[in-house]
C-alpha cells in the first residue's frame, strides 16, 4: 500500500472543511495546515485552521522555496508549506484542502497526487450553505458564487468528482477513493 497525497478542492461553502474534519477524525490521515495572509475568522486558531502570517513573512517563504504551491485567492495569499507535506508523506496519507490553481500546480510536480473535486447538489444549495455559515458579507458571498463556474470548468482535470449532498455519503465516498488508490499500482 502506498501513502497518498490527496487534494480536495471545490467551490467555497460546498463543505470541504466539514468533510476533511470528518476524515481526519478517523485518525488515519494527516491534514496539511496552510499559511495565509487573510485574517482569522472568529473561532479560528493560529496553527489549527491556518498559520496566519503577514504578507512579508509569506514573501520570505516564497523566496526560500518554502511552499509546494501558493496562490492569490480572493485578495489574499494561501500556500502549502513544503516541509510538513514531504516529511509526513513518508509515513502517512496527507490531505491538502486547496483551491483549483494550487491543486493543478501540485499535480504538475506530483503526478501521483489524487485530485478530488467536491461539488454541491446545485448552486442554490451552495448559496444557502454560504449564507448559513455566516462568515462572509453579501458581496463576498457573490464573489465566491461567481468563482464556482471557473472551478467547475476545470473538473476534467480532476481524478474524481464527489457530490456533497448527504454529508456522511460524501465522506464515505472520499474514504473509498483513498482506500482504492492506496492499493493501486502506479
Ligand atoms: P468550505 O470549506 O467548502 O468552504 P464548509 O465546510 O465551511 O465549506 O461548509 C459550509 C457550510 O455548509 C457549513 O455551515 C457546513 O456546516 C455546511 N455543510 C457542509 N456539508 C453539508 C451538507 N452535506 N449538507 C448541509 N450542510 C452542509
Ligand atoms: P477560506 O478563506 O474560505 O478558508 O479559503 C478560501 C480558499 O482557499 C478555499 O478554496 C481553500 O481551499 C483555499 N486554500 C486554503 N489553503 C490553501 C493553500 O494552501 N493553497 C491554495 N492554493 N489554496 C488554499
Amino acid at each position: 500500500m502506498r501513502n497518498v497525497l490527496l487534494i480536495i478542492s471545490g467551490p467555497s461553502g460546498v463543505g470541504k472543511g466539514t468533510i476533511v474534519k470528518e476524515l481526519v477524525k478517523s485518525g488515519k490521515y494527516s491534514l496539511s495546515v496552510s499559511c495565509t495572509t487573510r485574517k482569522a475568522r472568529p473561532g479560528e486558531v493560529d496553527g489549527r485552521e491556518y498559520f496566519f502570517i503577514s504578507r512579508e513573512k509569506f514573501q520570505q517563504m516564497i523566496d526560500s522555496d518554502g511552499f509546494i504551491e501558493y496562490n492569490n485567492h480572493f485578495g489574499n495569499y494561501y500556500g502549502t508549506p513544503r516541509g510538513f507535506v514531504e516529511e509526513r508523506l513518508k509515513t502517512n496519507d496527507v490531505i491538502l484542502e486547496i483551491e483549483v490553481n494550487g491543486a493543478l500546480q501540485v499535480k504538475t510536480k506530483h503526478p501521483e497526487a489524487i485530485l478530488i473535486m467536491i461539488l454541491p447538489p446545485d448552486k442554490n444549495e451552495l448559496r444557502a450553505r454560504l449564507v448559513g455559515r455566516n462568515t462572509e458579507s453579501e458581496d463576498k458571498i457573490e464573489e465566491r458564487l461567481q468563482r464556482m463556474d471557473y472551478e467547475v470548468s476545470l473538473e476534467d482535470k480532476y481524478d474524481y468528482i464527489v457530490i456533497n449532498d448527504d454529508l456522511q455519503t460524501a465522506v464515505n465516498n472520499v474514504e473509498q477513493i483513498i482506500e482504492r488508490e492506496k492499493g493501486a499500482d502506479i
